[in-house]
């Protein structure tokens, strides 16, 4: 039996907790974005977490993202991720995530052939239906902006 490579839930637990506190702590770009192309404001009343997402778009391509804000760790890590994973993606990919990692964040299967990668440190939030809305809040405003609308977002 080999245990060398093994790593336990809760080491596991541990290192997602340790990336998401890092991102919280300093939110990868985090700021206004010159230049944006597509803008829209992100609310989840039920925590109190605000977001600003800025999106410059280059045909469709995101050719860089930006946000403002403030909330919980988990949502402030959540946006700091996303931006972090968009940048440099087609709409249709970004697309792609946002259904992905809204499925899985709710429990359900998700898209095929879509590998969450950092993103699984906000798995966690599976069992807390209240801090789902904090983990899914940037996506869906995400998925607003890149859709052309401009009406705030809100998970309720
Ligand atoms: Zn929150």
């Amino acid at each position: 039996m080999n245990k060398v490579a093994t790593i336990d839930r809760a080491e596991l637990r541990d290192l997602y907790r340790e990336l998401i506190l890092d991102h919280a702590r300093k939110p990868r770009h985090f700021g206004k974005l010159a230049g944006a192309t597509h803008s829209v404001d992100g609310i989840n009343p039920l925590c109190g977490d605000k977001l600003h997402l800025y999106l410059t778009l280059d045909n469709d391509v995101i050719a860089d993202a930006a946000f403002e804000g403030s909330g919980c760790a988990i949502s402030l890590a959540s946006a700091s991720l996303m931006t972090d994973m968009i940048i440099g993606r087609s709409l249709t990919e970004a697309n792609d995530w946002y259904e992905h990692v809204t499925a899985r964040l709710t429990g359900k299967p998700g898209v095929d052939g879509i590998e969450l990668g950092k993103l699984a440190a906000l798995e966690g939030v599976r069992d807390f239906p209240s801090r789902v809305k904090c983990a899914t809040l940037a996506w869906h405003a995400l998925h607003a902006a890149t859709d052309g609308r401009a009406a705030p977002v809100t998970t309720e």
